[in-house]
């Protein structure tokens, strides 16, 4: 069943339909009503198809490449410092390097029972790389849309390199998404954006995991980007089913990264408002985050209030610092946007707002490698020299 998040309609299973008829507003997929203990995916392989019986799509269908099981790696340095016990969930690991592949597994498989022959989506970069792999996986159709000039390199080679028809949008992603979102309420494709709640179905594994990954524990804090607000909505929903299926007896403050250029919603939240106004012209170099009018911003601000938790923003400095701190002390690679979520936690601690000795995840959504003109620019140039060993030992002088 397929509900309004905001008036509570409800749609059948295979309707295709992204916004509720009704009053307009996101929809979302009711928890499927299964008796399951823990036991059944501790016995399973690590990946996002162990927890099948919680995913409403048919998983004996399912377009996979084994997404999922990520790295959760403790980070006793940074933590040490920040003073707080960290871990981070290394998203940049899925097979098309951002977190993005969980939604498609479930997205696709979705395209694929209901039978439809093109599927498309607008993007930053990350959703049509995966887009464009598992499409290419089931046999489909893809065309996507791409803000001109605004797209990290490697990003832009995997969605062209799979196959996808790749369009590039004279217009910011905000536009982009528009034009897409209006194609495929005629028809003209099957939408895989975030506004399509069967993405997040998949994406909200990234909560299971944290949970099981601490052996059945919520953290105090879960800290990650947020620029359509997708990602933010997903974990809470997977972390509120498995407190709502006894699995463990508290829930994470759930803390939402923007930067500072593109952050309606934390402007919002710092009105103590639940309504977000969007920004006209974002500007981020953290490109995935480039984003003024985040659809699922209602379901965000519900995970913000419902948890406790908050949204912050950082600047573009902060974000290259933080990525570079987290790739040189814990030899973590993340792309920009990624390190939005470090670079939060570190200004949330330094303002008293997070707590000595808490338990924090932050989500690193994407691999450095995804923008590696950004990586190279922000780093001092090799030093050129000859093979000639005296030479080599008077530049590794100490
Ligand atoms: C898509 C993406 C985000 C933002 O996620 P939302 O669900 O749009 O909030 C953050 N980081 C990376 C690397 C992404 O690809
Ligand atoms: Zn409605």
């Amino acid at each position: 069943m397929i509900r309004c998040i905001s008036c509570g309609e409800e749609y059948d299973d295979d309707e295709v339909i992204y916004t509720c008829d009704k009053c307009g507003s996101v929809l979302e997929i009711e928890p499927l009503d299964v008796d399951v203990g823990r036991d059944v995916f501790e016995c399973r392989k690590d990946c996002l198809w162990r927890y099948k019986e919680l995913i409403p799509v048919d998983s004996s269908m399912r377009v996979t490449l084994d997404e999922g099981g990520t790295p959760f790696v403790r980070c006793d340095k940074i933590g040490g410092e920040l003073g707080v016990d960290l871990y981070v969930k290394v998203e940049g690991s899925n097979p098309t390097g951002s977190f993005k592949d969980r939604g498609m597994t479930v997205g696709v498989t979705k395209a694929v029972e209901l039978g439809v022959d093109t599927v498309g989506c607008a993007s930053t970069g990350n959703t049509s790389a995966s887009l464009s792999a598992y499409a290419a996986r089931a046999g489909l159709r893809c065309v996507v849309f791409l803000p001109s000039g605004k797209v990290a390199l490697g990003k832009l080679a995997q969605a062209m390199f799979h196959g996808a028809e790749v369009i590039s949008i004279d217009g910011n992603f905000d536009e982009a998404l528009d034009a897409m979102t209006s194609l495929a309420c005629e028809r003209y494709l099957y939408l895989l954006n975030s506004i399509n709640p069967y993405r997040l179905e998949g994406q909200k594994t990234i909560g299971y995991e944290i949970v099981q990954s601490l052996g059945w524990r919520s953290p105090d804090r879960v800290i990650l980007p947020v620029g359509n607000a997708g990602n933010i909505s997903a974990i809470w929903k997977g972390i509120s089913e498995f407190y709502c299926l006894g699995f463990m007896d508290s829930k994470p403050m759930m803390t939402g990264i923007q930067a500072e250029g593109a952050c309606p919603i934390t402007n919002a939240f710092k009105r103590g408002s639940r309504d977000v106004v969007p920004v006209e012209n974002p500007e981020t170099i953290a490109t995935a985050i480039r984003i003024g009018a985040p659809v699922s911003y209602a379901k965000a601000m519900n995970a913000i209030y419902d948890s406790d938790g908050c949204c912050e923003s950082v600047s573009d400095e902060e974000i290259l610092s933080a990525q570079k701190y987290l790739a040189r002390n814990e030899g973590i690679g993340v792309e920009p946007a990624s390190a939005a979520s470090i670079a939060g936690l570190i200004k949330l601690r330094n303002e008293g707002l997070i707590d000595k000795g808490e338990e924090i995840v932050c989500v690193v959504t994407g691999h450095l490698l995804k923008d590696p003109n950004t990586a190279i620019d922000s780093c001092s140039k090799p030093k050129e020299v000859s093979s000639n060993i005296d030479d080599l030992k008077k530049l590794l002088v100490k």
